[in-house]
């Protein structure tokens, strides 16, 4: 198996979309690029009086469409790189939804399971403090991502307004809903999801009472695409999280679950109904009808992609499957929902969320949803539309959809000076 970070993953998809493109090389070149990384030293005075020094980053891919717009990952293994391939996943995503935003992300290198809430709300708040300079509403929006959630965001726009003396919002978007984030906003990346997958259960002709799911990752998006495709009537027969899985072939039920894992920590030791443990690697290979990687990157792998027995893989994470198993997922005609595409719902809702501040009006859940739904199903056909005349896999027509709407806004912007 070759081993390659995230940002060669994102290179190697862009190539391959690049070169079934008709762009000069001037542009591929731009497109090739990261805009803007800032790497910051956040000092914080830990609870037993200590100091300690976390590095965090904010990286701009690409803004010819819009302000930056992306979370920020609190995790140990974060680094520049990451940080890069997860703003360039952004951009294309932004586009491939047709929102006004370019594409950026953040990290913080931590462990925040070990941190109290005291030291992770002066690291949240002074991380805004260091990349302050190049964030805004106009500039670029942060959201959460991996262990980031509506209460830092509250932290976040609290310390964005004092800096600035500002009573303003949306500066930050997956905020708590009290403190004018959007409804719907913490469900939105799996709506998305199974949204996506209930378009592609009817594009291949599966019945969804009949469908079995296997999901690898079971946090917010994982937990909730669990609850939302079992009330559809899909049976969830694997759930996992980083501890380790469980597996039932007659069905979990997906509140019991999550109901085990607030109380326990993981869903790794439930054990009702006769259901069995399995560890994160055999779940991938389980025998499913759609398997959802929810957890992070390139999770199905040169070593594993031909294991797989899934007949559509949904990407709820963020490059959870590398180049080298993109070619053995097509040769076994695996239907694969690309992460920028089948993950989209959470940056589209926090572009509701953006929209409503700048307005000073608010949406009902009813209305949020059903845009949502709107606009996913619009990206999702227009996808199939190029992956058919193209004949090419999702993931290079949803880049090709992507990338040529970028590189329009490149060219009728030129360059300054
Ligand atoms: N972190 C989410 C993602 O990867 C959401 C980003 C946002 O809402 O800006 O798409």
């Amino acid at each position: 198996m070759k081993q390659v970070s995230a940002l060669d993953v994102a290179n190697l998809q862009l190539e391959k979309a690049l070169e079934r493109m008709d762009l000069d090389e001037n542009t591929k070149n731009q497109l090739r690029k990261t805009e803007k990384v800032l790497t910051v030293s956040i000092p914080v005075k830990m609870d037993n009086g200590q100091v300690n020094v976390f590095t965090g980053f904010r990286a701009q891919y690409n803004t010819a469409r819009g302000p930056a717009k992306g979370g920020v990952r609190y995790h140990p293994q974060v680094c520049f790189d990451e940080v890069k391939a997860l703003a360039a996943w952004m951009t294309w995503k932004c586009a491939v939804v047709d929102l006004p935003y370019g594409g950026g992300k953040g990290g913080i290198i931590c462990n925040p399971k070990e941190l109290s809430e005291g030291e992770l709300e002066r690291l949240s708040r002074r991380f805004i403090y260091e990349i302050s300079s190049i964030i805004g509403p106009n500039k670029d929006i942060p959201a959460p991502d991996v262990y980031t959630n509506p209460k830092v965001m509250g932290w976040y726009i609290d310390t964005y307004n004092m800096l600035n003396g500002e009573a303003a919002f949306a500066c930050i978007t997956g905020k708590p809903v009290d403190l004018w984030g959007s409804k719907g906003r913490v469900e939105a990346t799996a709506s998305g999801v199974v949204q996506t997958v209930l378009l592609s259960l009817n594009y291949l002709d599966i019945i969804a009472e009949d469908a079995t799911v296997v999901i690898q990752g079971f946090g917010n998006a994982g937990s909730y695409i669990a609850k939302f495709l079992h009330d559809k009537g899909l049976r969830i027969i694997g759930v996992s999280d980083s501890k380790g899985g469980v597996y039932n072939s007659n069905g979990l039920d997906p509140i019991a679950l999550n109901q085990h894992k607030k109380e326990t920590g993981t869903v790794n030791t439930y054990k009702r109904n006769g259901t069995e443990k399995i560890t994160n690697d055999d779940l991938l290979k389980l025998e499913c009808d759609i398997l959802v990687p929810a957890a992070l990157e390139e999770v199905i792998n040169g070593s594993n992609a031909k294991d797989v027995k899934a007949k559509i893989i949904a990407e709820a994470a963020n490059g959870p499957t590398t180049p080298e198993a993109d070619e053995i997922l097509k040769e076994k005609g695996i239907f694969v929902i690309p992460d920028i595409l089948a993950n989209a719902g959470g940056v589209v809702v926090s572009y509701f969320e953006w929209v409503q501040n700048l307005n000073g009006y608010f949406w009902s859940e009813e209305k949020v949803h059903l845009r949502l739904k709107a606009r996913m199903e619009k990206a999702f056909n227009e996808v199939l539309h190029i992956a058919q005349k193209e004949e090419t896999d999702n993931r290079t027509a949803a880049y090709i959809c992507a990338v040529n709407k970028v590189a329009q806004a490149m060219k009728f912007r030129g360059i300054w000076p």
